[in-house]
Formats: structure tokens, sequence, C-alpha cells
């Protein structure tokens, strides 16, 4: 994977949305098609021999590269959405992040016990995010579930908030928070 095309197209925005956070802009990559192309390459050498049936896309930057992810290993595509979003039959979680606390949620019969599932988004900062929609999916009862970012804040330590058998990756660790 071509690290440095990536880290030098991705654009930090100092205190954004609040004071204190360095708010790593995915968009900066989204637009650029080197990127694009990247990031694809490097998540299907990544999962293409996993047996993934399901991709699950947290709202809204992981939707981007979870339904790249989809096509290319023919799984499905599922989003894990804010509240009041989904028109099925849902289940959700609530959780604290980095800024604020939130709830997300899934429909019922978006996964089931076959289902081999990957759970993307963009960033890992605490992991509460990640936390709750793997949660979520666990309610479901796939046969397995692994977690992967496009960036992961190692000075936050989120990493640690997961069980080993999540298999936690990430394409890009940055050592700052
Ligand atoms: P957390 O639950 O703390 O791991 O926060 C992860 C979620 O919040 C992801 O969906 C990110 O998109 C967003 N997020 C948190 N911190 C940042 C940051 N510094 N830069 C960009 N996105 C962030």
């Amino acid at each position: 994977m071509n690290k440095d095309l990536l880290l030098s197209n991705l654009r930090n925005i100092p205190d954004f949305p609040i004071p204190g956070i360095q708010f790593k802009d995915v968009t900066s990559l989204f637009k650029n098609p080197a990127c694009m192309q990247e990031l694809d390459k490097a998540l299907y050498e990544k999962y293409k021999d996993c047996g993934i049936t399901k991709i699950v896309g947290i709202e809204s930057r992981g939707f981007v590269m979870a339904s790249a992810l989809a096509v290319k290993l023919n799984a499905g595509f599922v989003p894990i959405r804010k509240p009041g979003k989904l028109p099925a039959e849902t289940i959700s979680e609530s959780y604290g992040k980095e800024y604020g606390r939130d709830t997300i949620e899934i429909h019922k019969d978006a996964i089931d016990e076959n289902d081999i599932v990957l759970i993307h988004d963009d960033l890992l900062a605490t992991g509460g995010t990640m936390l709750a929609a793997y949660n979520l999916v666990k309610k479901l009862n796939p046969k397995k579930v692994m977690i992967n970012f496009i960036i992961e804040l190692e000075g936050l330590k989120g990493r640690s908030i997961f069980p080993a058998e999540a298999e936690v990756d990430s394409l890009l660790i940055l050592e700052g928070k």
C-alpha cells in the first residue's frame, strides 16, 4: 500500500468540530481517484480470503469504502445509521465518543447466523462508536465479526477496548490523538 500517497492527501482540520480535536478529513482522500484506488486495493488484498458475506458501514463516512469493498468481495452491504433513519425494525445501542454521546441502529434482519461480517468505519478514536456497532452486530449472532478502519489514532488507545477475537485492523496508524 502506498502510505505516503494517502498521508500526503489526508487533510487535518484543527479544532473541528470543537476545540482540541484534530479532525482527519477523509473526504480529501475520497475526492482523489488515486487515493480511492489505493484504499480499494488495500482493503481487497486484506479481506479477499476471509469468506466475508456482509460488510457493515457506519454512517456516513464508513459507507464509502464499505460499499466499494462489498461490490469487490461479492458481499452484501449493511448500513448502521443514526436513530430514526432506518425504515424497518431496528435494534439500537448508545455510546460515548471523543466528543459527545450518540446512538446507532441496525435493521434486525440485516445479518443472520450464517454471516461472516466485517464492520468498517473511517476512523478509530476512542473506539466507542465501533464498540457499539460491534455489540449491535453480535446481537444478531453471525459466525464471525471483524473490524476495520482507514485511520487509527494510536494515542487514544481505542484498540484496547475490543476483544481479541474482533481482529481489529487499520490501514493507516497515526501516532497522535
Ligand atoms: P470514537 O467513537 O471516539 O472512536 O470516534 C469515532 C467516530 O467519530 C468515527 O465515526 C469518526 O468519523 C469520528 N471521529 C472521532 N474523532 C475524529 C477525528 N479526530 N477525526 C475525524 N473523525 C473523527
